[in-house]
């Protein structure tokens, strides 16, 4: 049966899943707070709304995927937010990667308005968002997880349930820490080889038959290799999320040394004008330290 859907975003990832659930036939009433990004949705039959409040006036199901904690708030209790017209017994389904506690937060407010709210980030970047292959790491009441599972099916391949509200968002804050390191040390790793007079190409015929092989690298060795940096997930972004661990680590009593150094890369690549190229342009720093380029 098709749901009326509010969907809030359309970034790199939300306009194609916004286009996946307009595909499946549902009723789509989008946002965006810029104008320009809404012209495929509406070729797809979606309805272009002017506030928040308007996405959601009639929907059982909201999606949401902005940048960080303060957009989501905007777009939650700010002005013409969310909350001013969200439905009692509506699903919200959040897959922006914030900052748990506001996520809690938030889940309250909605709460207060008899509506229900699912930490639900995601991996899998721009390519999974198009074909649907999202894989989702989810927090909130199981009840609502498996209420919202068929809008879920149509974004993802794989849904995670992690437990109470924030953990989904824990999970995907371990996640990003851990790829952002694989990601950055690949980029050492190769700088070294390089300099030394390895070429690329070698070097990834030795990773790849080693068990340093992963799937992220694999996937990232091609556009480094090109330096073809169009961004899948903008450095900017996986900054903030390595700031977001690091907070994590503080407020739980975990110790984390190698992303503390790891985040610090990152934000001198942001501070040298990379953080809108996709985040493995992290290489372009330490080419630069090296006197060095890793290119086929
Ligand atoms: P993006 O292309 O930069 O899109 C960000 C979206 O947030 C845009 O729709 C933007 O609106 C909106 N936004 C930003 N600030 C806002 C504000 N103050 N009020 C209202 N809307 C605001 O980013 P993305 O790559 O789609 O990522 C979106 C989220 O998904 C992030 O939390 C990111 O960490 C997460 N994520 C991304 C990937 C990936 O591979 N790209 C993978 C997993 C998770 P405008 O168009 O007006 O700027």
């Amino acid at each position: 049966m098709p749901e009326s859907i509010g969907f809030i975003g359309l970034g790199i990832m939300g306009q194609p899943m916004a286009l996946n659930l307009a595909k499946a036939g549902h009723k789509l009433a989008v946002y965006n707070r810029s104008p320009g990004k809404t012209s495929a949705l509406e070729a797809a039959g979606a309805r272009v709304v002017a506030t928040p409040a308007d996405a959601v006036r009639d929907a059982s199901f909201v999606v949401i995927i902005v940048s960080d904690s303060a957009a989501l708030e905007s777009v939650v209790t700010g002005k013409d937010g969310i909350l001013e017209s969200l439905r009692p017994g509506s699903i919200v389904i959040d897959s922006s990667t914030i900052s748990p506690a506001v996520s809690r937060k938030m889940a309250c407010h909605a709460a207060g308005k008899g509506a229900n709210w699912l930490d639900a980030p995601v991996t899998g970047s721009k390519h999974g968002a198009e074909k649907g292959e999202l894989t989702y790491m989810i927090g909130g009441d199981r009840e609502t997880f498996d209420r919202a599972m068929p809008i879920l099916q149509l974004l993802g391949k794989k849904h995670i349930y992690c437990g109470p509200h924030g953990l989904g968002l824990s999970a995907k804050l371990a996640q990003n820490t851990i790829q952002a390191t694989m990601v950055e040390v690949f980029c050492e790793g190769f700088v070294l080889a390089v300099k030394a007079g390895v070429k690329p190409e070698t070097m990834l015929e030795i990773i790849q038959s080693s068990m340093a092989r992963a799937g992220i690298t694999d996937f990232k060795a091609p556009f480094i290799f090109k330096g073809d940096f169009t961004p899948y997930f903008p450095l900017k972004l996986m900054h903030k999320d390595l700031e977001l661990a690091a907070e994590a680590g503080y407020a739980q009593g975990v110790p984390m040394p190698v992303l503390a150094a790891v985040k610090e890369v990152y934000m001198a690549a942001k501070v040298q004008g990379k953080g809108e190229q996709d985040y493995a342009a992290v290489v372009t720093l330490l080419e630069e330290f090296a006197g060095v380029k890793v290119r086929t």
